[in-house]
């Protein structure tokens, strides 16, 4: 199978999916919301900044407005189609949603490239067991990011001179 095809594909069928969200809120995916989305898919394994998406979504709609996005990545938020991210560098950043996980995916920041390697299996199951029964809590969600060196940095930095 051509890969860029299936990919191309899946894209369609997400953005699909993600437009009846939005009409079923009484919301149109206009074409300016619809380039948002589709930067956001076919970037998905990055975390973009509102400007990172910004500079992406022009090359698609040159006529589009930074608050546009901003307001569109806003509005994708209410509606849980993104969660908003911080690695703690003070920058917001947008991260879609997998549509067959339950809970958010864990994140592996490495302090020496910046790089943010996702794990998209949730590892949290008896943890969250134990949360549910010791602490008599329902979860909902979660966020977990480990920060560290990553695999491709392993080699050149000490992590001592992280800690
Ligand atoms: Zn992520
Ligand atoms: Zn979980
Ligand atoms: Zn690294």
């Amino acid at each position: 199978m051509n890969m860029r095809s299936s990919e191309a594909q899946r894209i369609e069928e997400r953005l699909g999916r993600i437009r009846q969200i939005l009409q079923s809120r009484n919301y149109k995916l206009t074409p300016q919301r619809e380039a948002t989305v589709r930067v956001l898919l076919e970037n998905e394994e990055d975390h973009l900044s509102a400007e990172d998406v910004y500079l992406l979504v022009k090359e698609k709609a040159p006529e589009i407005g930074l608050a546009t996005v901003y307001r569109t990545l806003e509005l994708l938020t209410d509606l849980k189609i993104v969660h908003k991210m911080n690695f703690g560098d003070g920058v917001t950043r947008y991260d879609i949603r997998s549509e067959d996980a339950e809970h958010h995916h864990h994140h592996l920041v490495c302090l020496h490239c910046g790089k943010v390697d996702e794990i998209m299996e949730d590892l949290l199951g008896e943890v969250e067991k134990r949360v549910e029964r010791e602490w008599g809590f329902t979860i909902l969600d979660h966020r977990l990011t480990f920060h560290g060196i990553c695999h491709r940095c392993r080699d050149k930095v000490n992590p001592e001179d992280y800690k």
